[in-house]
């Protein structure tokens, strides 16, 4: 089924039942299991339509493999340990996750590896090149087994989960809905104001002017709602990775991309990425709210720096050819580089309350209590 298709058939949905959210309309286009992005494509990587840290340098999952690691340490060496990865994608942060973690053999023992992955295209790369892990593939954090400490980590996957987009308007607050124009065509355009909806805009951006747009993630924060709960009542941390924002900001930031480009939002549904900041802020508050201790978020270059990239740049060097040596450092620098990707992704922990300072956030207060 093309894209083509795809946008007709939405357009359809919306004449016969009238406009759509834009999560809705995000995730049909995303999901859609006939003509929906994941469904069909390779999204990540040089031949696709996006390109992720664990993609530009083997020292991301690497690391993340140590922070938990280090994070299994001093929560008293548990056997086994469920390790979890939302939206792996190719696979490539969890190749180089369990490469460095079986530099702690006890550690690599006790790993149990679950996936949670919408895309067939990805689960079954993922399932080629993560064989010898025998991972487990599950729907939804629900789907883990409830009893074991859990470690979960996920890389650019917050910002792939539908958003809505509230408008302020005169008196309250509008939805952006989905419709279609006299010739077919999907367009923008604002629903009824609603006090109901003005209660969705979190309390420090409801007094913004007319016109001024905030996006909500309903899926994040269920998310963090049920990490929250988990490791109130079981061991365990989560870390997520991600481009975004801290404290809540107005948008919009939704964006379509396609081979690297950005295109129209509604332009190409089922053939371009889409995608929107991550709300840190929002996260971190559901998450604290359900019973989870709250960590950073930290810009990632800190982060990383803080974990020790330098050195393992250092290390790897040694032993790689000029070449080589090259691309690894011009990759790690796009990871740390402030002007790059340094700054705008940032890291955040979930986890039970009561550790001691993780690894990377020792210097960052918490996100929690003001
Ligand atoms: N973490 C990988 C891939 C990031 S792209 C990396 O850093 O390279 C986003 C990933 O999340 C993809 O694997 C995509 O298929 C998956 N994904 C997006 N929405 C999802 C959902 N609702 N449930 C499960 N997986 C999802």
């Amino acid at each position: 089924m093309s894209a083509a298709d795809l946008a007709t058939r939405i357009a359809r949905h919306i004449q016969r039942h009238g406009p759509l959210s834009v999560a809705a309309f995000m995730a049909m286009a995303l999901h859609d299991p006939r003509g929906g992005y994941y469904a069909r494509h390779e999204p990540v990587g040089r031949t696709g339509d996006f390109i992720t840290a664990p993609e530009i340098s083997q020292i991301f999952g690497e690391l993340i493999g140590l922070w938990c690691a280090d994070l299994w340490q001093r929560i008293g060496r548990p056997d086994p340990v469920i390790l979890a990865e939302l939206g792996p994608g190719r696979g490539a942060l969890m190749q180089d996750f369990l490469r460095a973690a079986a530099t702690v053999p006890a550690f690599r023992q006790a790993l149990r590896l679950y996936l949670i992955e919408a895309s067939p295209v990805l689960r079954a790369e993922q399932q080629r090149r993560l064989a010898a892990a025998e991972p487990q593939f599950v729907e939804g954090i629900e789907g883990l087994p409830p009893g074991p400490p859990l470690m979960l980590v996920a890389n650019e996957f917050l910002d792939a989960l539908p958003i809505r987009q509230l408008v302020r308007g005169r008196l309250e607050w509008t939805e952006r809905l989905v419709a279609v124009d006299d010739a077919s065509r999907l367009v923008f355009v604002s629903g009824p104001e609603s006090p109901a909806l003005s209660l969705l805009v979190p309390l420090t951006l409801r007094g913004l002017p007319p016109g001024a747009v905030v996006e909500i993630c309903p899926a994040a924060a269920a998310l963090a709602a049920a990490l929250g709960e988990r490791f109130a009542r079981a061991p365990g941390a989560a870390l997520v990775i991600d481009y975004g924002y801290f404290p809540s900001a107005a948008g919009p930031t939704l964006a379509a991309l396609r081979h690297h480009r950005p295109v129209g939002v509604l332009d190409e549904p089922g053939n371009a990425d889409l995608s929107a900041h991550v709300d840190f802020a929002a996260f971190a508050d559901s998450a604290r709210s359900a019973g989870a201790a709250v960590w950073g978020p930290v810009p990632q270059g800190r982060f990383l720096t803080a974990l020790g990239a330098e050195a393992r740049l250092g290390r790897l060097a040694e032993r790689a050819s000029p070449a080589q040596r090259a691309l690894l450092e011009s990759g790690l620098r796009r990871l740390i580089d402030p002007a790059e990707m340094g700054n705008l992704f940032k890291a955040m922990a979930l986890s039970s309350p009561g550790l001691p300072a993780l690894a990377g956030f020792a210097e960052a207060s918490t996100a929690g209590g003001e």
